[in-house]
């Protein structure tokens, strides 16, 4: 076995910790006979692993209800009403009836289920296909004698590592954070969502490990460092010390850059940044405040929605924009628009497509469902009376887009007005510029909108085609590519043309190297993860406008990612005389 498993650095920190292995996917059935008089007794063994399966489903309810609360704890009482469908267990016992084994009954009726389901035209039947995969596999395992590896069900206090193939919106919601210290996932590259969302939490992450799961038993003990992307198995005490001792040092350097929180992001020739935080959870709004962020960039608000059963209502959001508002005190908070689809999903899932990323998503699916929409639009109108709140639509592609979003906003506003509640008219509104499409007919969209703000992660994935979620692909995910650094570069122009704002607020602007470029490239507003703020921040305040200037000028003048990136980094050496900095998070540099 090996001793250390490289993967992608997703989020930072150093953990020392056993592994807990989750393998929630569902188990290969072996086709099996019964003579007759075996059929009473397997659809005994049928009825006996449901009633278990539900057993364990209220007590996850329960858990579920008291750490995360009732909203994420509902897709268990829809679980639970699956496994009480008559159509279905007369289904599985049909076919017991017929001799096969109950494992095998119960295998292809769900898989008839699922199918059914995911080809369903009501939205609410296609929701449910995530449902019914958990509960295929929960009851399988149950039929079948396997571990039933529930990612709540560890003695409080354990300091699991929870090693997984990929990270789903149900099992997330059941992610203990008493009990679990780090995850690491087969699947994944630091843009998935599960990544993004493990860095909103604090968690330590390792991403696109491609087979931990089948290198390690469950067990061991590991150390997982999400700043390297490193998982190591059964250390010595030794490397376990030396280990510790980086943690240390990290958690020095880290306190170290937090005393930047209350200075400006000036660059030494006296360049204002305005430097935002990304917010993908309410809860986080307090701690990404005393980051020294100056606003939120970018709320995702789709986290509102992934891993639950049913959309939060009006009340709900308003409560979670106003909270976020709130305790940025006047600053601009620009909360975004639903981005739901790709891998960004409710906890049914959503109609399974070929190409999610290509699909029914984000604004799209929003225009579609107006309804759904203008709950989030009144939502948002009324928390913007608490402060400076900004609205941006995400995934544009066309104008008609936009002007189709803004009527929704009026008839939103009037609906608010007629009901008489509070609201504000003025909100400003802007769209994400993520789209090749969006990036090169900027110029089409500056009239109408109030701000860009450039979607990087998406933006790389369009242009190069390249799957952000792929860690197969991961080394091709370049965004210093030619193509990709003259989109920004005329997105920049165009903004400044149109006379409207320009940030970025991808995850290229947390790396320093790409901060420093993106400066060069004119960006004077980018918006990051809030533990990002602080590096950002020193990059700014080590460099010259003017040595950005040459130094992205000499990137675009390469041919090549690479070539690129060694202009940058030569420079950026230069101005801060610190290399460590340069490397951060930054997939093959050696
Ligand atoms: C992006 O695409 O760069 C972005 C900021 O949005 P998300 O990562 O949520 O798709
Ligand atoms: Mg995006």
């Amino acid at each position: 076995m090996e001793r250390t498993i490289r993967g992608i650095p997703a989020s930072p920190g150093i953990v020392v910790g056993q592994v807990h292995l989750l393998r929630w996917e569902v188990p290969d059935v072996r086709h099996r006979i019964i003579p007759d008089e075996q059929v009473p007794g397997e659809i005994e063994r049928l009825h006996a692993a449901i009633a278990r399966a539900k057993e364990r489903l209220r007590h996850l309810r329960q858990r579920v209800e008291s750490t995360a609360g009732a909203e994420e704890a509902a897709i268990f009482d829809v679980q639970m009403s699956i496994l009480d469908d008559r159509e279905l267990t007369r289904g599985i016992e049909e076919l017991i009836r017929q001799n096969l084994g109950a494992e095998k009954a119960f295998d292809l009726v769900m898989l008839e289920w699922r199918t059914r389901f995911a080809r369903a035209s009501a939205a609410m039947l296609r929701e449910r296909v995530g449902d019914l995969t958990d509960v295929h596999i929960r009851v399988l395992s149950l039929l079948m004698g396997l571990p039933d590896h529930d990612p709540v069900d560890l003695p409080p206090g354990s300091q699991a590592v929870l090693v997984t193939h990929d990270l789903t919106p149900s099992l997330t919601v059941q992610l203990d954070r008493g009990s679990i210290t780090a995850i690491a996932t087969d699947a994944g590259t630091r843009t998935s969502h599960v990544a993004i969302l493990a860095r909103s939490l604090g968690l330590p992450a390792v991403v696109g490990l491609r087979n931990a799961t089948t290198q390690l038993s469950g067990g061991e003990r590991v150390v997982l460092d999400g700043g390297t992307g490193m998982l190591a198995i059964n250390p010595t005490d030794a490397e376990i010390d030396a280990y510790r001792e980086r943690q240390r040092e990290e958690e020095i350097a880290e306190a170290a850059l937090a005393e930047l929180a209350a200075v400006e992001a000036i660059t030494v020739d006296g360049v204002r940044v305005t430097l935002r935080a990304n917010v993908d959870i309410p809860e986080e709004a307090e701690a990404a405040a005393k980051s020294g962020a100056e606003g939120v960039g970018l709320m995702r608000t789709e986290f509102l929605v992934v891993g639950r059963a049913s959309m939060p209502d009006e009340d709900e959001q308003y409560r979670a924009y106003r909270r976020v508002v709130e305790a940025f005190a006047g600053k601009p908070v620009v909360i975004r628009t639903f981005d739901i689809g790709g891998d960004k999903l409710p906890a049914g899932g959503f109609p399974s497509e070929p190409n999610p990323f290509l699909g029914w998503r984000a604004i799209r699916m929003c225009l579609d469902q107006p309804e759904m929409f203008r709950c989030q639009l009144r939502a948002l109108l009324r928390a913007a009376v608490h402060g400076d709140l900004r609205i941006m639509l995400p995934l544009i592609v066309t104008l008609d887009e936009v002007l189709a979003a803004r009527q929704q906003l009026d008839v939103a506003a009037a609906e608010l007005k007629e009901r008489g509640v509070a609201f504000r008219i003025d909100v400003p509104l802007g769209v994400m510029i993520e789209t090749p499409a969006a990036a090169v007919a900027g110029d089409t969209l500056t009239r109408d909108v109030d701000f860009f703000s450039i979607g990087t992660n998406d933006l790389v994935q369009y242009t190069l085609a390249v799957d952000r979620g792929n860690a197969n692909l991961a080394p091709r995910f370049t965004p210093l590519h030619p193509a990709v650094l003259r989109l920004i570069k005329r997105t920049v122009e165009v903004a400044e043309l149109g006379e409207i704002d320009v940030a970025v607020c991808g995850e290229m602007a947390s790396q320093p190297l790409m901060a420093f470029a993106l400066l060069g490239l004119g960006v004077r507003q980018m918006s990051v993860a809030p533990r990002s703020v602080p590096l950002v921040k020193r990059i700014v305040r080590s460099v010259t406008e003017a040595h950005a200037k040459l130094a992205a000028s000499a990137a675009l003048r390469a041919r090549t990612a690479d070539e690129a990136r060694h202009e940058l980094a030569r420079r950026l050496a230069d101005a801060i005389g610190d290399s460590r900095f340069l490397y951060d998070g930054l997939p093959g540099v050696d």
